[in-house]
């Protein structure tokens, strides 16, 4: 049995890695669960899992965590708890939301376990520092994220030493999101109900409005780069609205290989959680009985320009990433919240870049400090406006 740790796991991620463990239970064992605040949903899900250790980031909640599990499994509370749990199983899952999920990251590595990474902004952010820890005896790192499974799948089709050699091209797939096909008067007016109504995948709030702006394309190159350590200028978007295949890998001879399956979570994450062997239960397997149709066209970049501020961050590098997407957090979080339009996001990050400092990220405090910098120049243009 292999024992599973699931950080942050009442949220999209967490809920659909427990479908997995549910369908293969001879296969798996929850060990440890976390979540930052939904205490009933993770008492219920105690109940069912029977873990060793629960974690609620907000301590406040301890109490009423503690009443609700059976008596014998251990209960700890607070922003370290996560980190603690993350070192509790051999595989952990980081399925917290955005820059905070950067400490199970580090943990999970540091400890020598295999990271299943959903929280793709800890990569992002700190690929500097993740990338020393991820030579840590015992430590992996596979992506839960699809297009990166995808990469991780393709790239089994080359010996592991010959991959730069043989390797030409990553290409990732974008559904497009919502807004795919929207000149920019169109995109004036959007709405956040028209913003979180993604076309093929069911997720987060945070991540389907990244879908709309076509961000989430652009921290998936960052990630990408950072994962299979491929250059910016070898890594392509490429818009396919089906979301049936989830990423490329091209060959210098030409071969292009391919992952395809109906667009399905539980698919990426139950690889993440079995690799290198297979789960048996079919996850998104596609009905070929059926016609299908593929359709691929180039990214409008003109029109969704926060792919463009992805590279530039990326090219950049050092803690660039790190600001870039703090400015993005806050600017979703600000249009989440009603106080700036869809079109404001974009315009906030490509001026939060303008004023990047150029810092090394050479330590943690390095990298929050650019995630706070990135955030606070949005925080504070959406201040000033408001008054
Ligand atoms: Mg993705």
């Amino acid at each position: 049995m292999k024992t599973i740790s699931v950080l942050g796991s009442t949220g999209s991620i967490g809920t659909q890695t427990l479908e997995v463990v549910r369908s293969e239970s001879d296969r798996f064992r929850i060990s440890a669960l976390a979540a930052w605040s939904s205490v009933e949903i993770l008492i219920a899900q105690a109940k069912e899992f029977r873990p060793d250790v629960v974690a609620i980031g907000q301590a406040e909640l301890a109490n009423e965590l503690r009443s609700g599990v059976p008596s014998d499994i251990e209960v700890l509370a607070g922003a370290g708890s996560f980190e603690e749990l993350a070192t509790r199983a051999e595989v952990a899952v980081n399925g917290v939301v955005g820059f905070a999920g950067l400490g199970v990251t580090l943990a999970a590595l540091a400890s020598g376990r295999r990271l299943a990474l959903a929280n793709k902004e800890s990569l992002i952010a700190a690929g500097p520092l993740v990338q020393p820890l991820r030579s840590t005896p015992g430590a992996e790192l596979i992506p839960v994220d699809s297009e990166h499974s995808a990469l991780h799948q393709c790239l089994r089709a080359i010996e592991q030493d010959s991959e730069s050699k043989h390797l030409r091209q990553l290409v990732l797939t974008a559904s497009g999101g919502p807004f795919r096909g929207f000149r920019t008067e169109d995109l004036e007016r959007v709405t956040v109900d028209d913003a979180l109504a993604h076309p093929t995948w069911s997720m987060g709030p945070k991540i389907t409005v990244d879908s709309s702006t076509l961000m989430n394309k652009g921290l998936e190159v960052i990630e990408a780069h950072e994962l299979f350590g491929v250059p910016y200028e070898n890594i392509e978007v490429v818009v396919h609205p089906e979301s049936i295949v989830h990423s490329m890998a091209v060959f210098t001879d030409g071969t292009t290989m391919a992952q395809l399956s109906e667009p399905d979570m539980k698919l990426p994450i139950a690889y993440a959680l079995s690799y290198p062997d297979r789960t048996s239960t079919p996850f998104g397997a596609i009905d070929w009985t059926a016609t299908k149709t593929l359709h691929f066209e180039p990214p409008d970049m003109g029109t969704f320009k926060c792919l463009g501020l992805a590279y530039t961050a990326g090219q950049l590098g050092e803690t660039a990433p790190a600001w870039m997407n703090g400015a993005n957090e806050a600017a979703v979080d600000a249009f989440l919240a009603g106080s700036i339009t869809w079109a404001s996001i974009s315009a906030l990050i490509e001026r939060a870049l303008e004023q990047y400092d150029g810092n090394a990220a050479d330590s943690i405090e390095s990298v929050i400090r650019a995630d706070r910098q990135g955030r606070e120049y949005v925080a504070r243009y959406v201040a000033e406006r408001s008054r």
